[in-house]
């Protein structure tokens, strides 16, 4: 995976599941990974396991609903290597429930970490991107942002927003700076531990039966990030072989 070596990756939600995943995979790969999430003590002995088995990893306190946040956890990662060649705008939360539950907190943490929280990243890269003439945004959707499934109104309107976003931002820079949507299906992480709705806990069940490993999607993103310069992969879905 040539296309990886070397290159600066700024992942937001590395401290579990795919986050975490993607940056133990592209750091064996040769990236110099940056990792961002609150739980720092998670961050701090993932990055450790990656620098002892000679990988690069650094890692700061981000939480992506402050803007402020954003920006100085790019600066970050700038400062420290020089450069930011991709920005996985990955974190997310998913405490669903149904509309009528009236959960108006919980829909509006996921519209903070969800929406607020990748338009954050695209705002803290694109100037520099734009001044490097390249990079290349990987922004974590769901198959909820294709179809809208019970409890999940609030949920899968966050992930079609990130297709959204995502498809005009790939508008907008096509040419120097790549754009790319990763859709997974259910996996195993630590989302679902966010819901607090017993309704839609229960429901959950069923799904993580079939779920499969985070480092699926991971491969996913290694992929999306090794294609050469010219080549935009747009979308990638993975989704587990069985229907719950
Ligand atoms: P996890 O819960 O394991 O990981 C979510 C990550 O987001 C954690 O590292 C968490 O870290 C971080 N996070 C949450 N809130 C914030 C915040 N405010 N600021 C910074 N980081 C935050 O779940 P997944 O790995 O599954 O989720 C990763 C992405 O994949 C999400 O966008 C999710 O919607 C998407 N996805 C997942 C699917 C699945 O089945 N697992 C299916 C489809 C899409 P911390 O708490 O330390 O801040």
């Amino acid at each position: 995976m040539s296309g990886i070596k070397g290159k600066v990756i700024v992942i937001t939600g590395a401290s579990s599941g795919i986050g975490e995943a993607a940056a133990r995979l592209l750091a064996r790969h040769g990236a110099h990974v940056v990792l961002g999430a609150r739980r720092t003590d998670k961050l701090e002995a993932i990055a450790g396991a990656i620098t002892a088995e000679g990988g690069s990893a650094r890692y700061r306190a981000l939480d992506v609903s402050k803007r402020e946040d954003m920006e100085a956890f790019v600066d970050f990662a700038l400062s420290t290597f020089g450069r930011v060649d991709v920005i996985i705008n990955n974190a997310g939360v998913m405490p669903l429930s149904k509309l009528e539950a009236l959960k108006v907190d919980e829909w509006n943490r996921m519209i903070d970490v969800n929406i607020r929280g990748v338009l954050h990243g695209i705002a803290a890269g694109l100037p520099l991107m734009k001044k490097q003439g390249s990079g290349q945004f990987i922004n974590l959707s769901s198959i909820g942002g294709h179809a809208v499934s019970p409890t999940a109104a609030v949920y899968c309107a966050t992930k079609f927003a990130v297709m959204a976003i995502s498809e005009g931002l790939r508008q907008e820079v096509g040419g120097d700076i790549r754009v790319t949507v990763i859709s997974p299906g259910v996996t195993e992480s630590e989302l679902a531990d966010s819901i607090s709705d017993p309704l839609a806990k229960e429901g959950m069940k069923e799904f993580r039966r079939i779920s499969i490993p985070a480092e699926a999607i991971a491969r996913a993103i290694a992929f999306a990030v090794e294609q050469p310069a010219d080549v935009d992969v747009s979308e990638i879905i993975v989704r587990p072989t069985a229907s719950p």
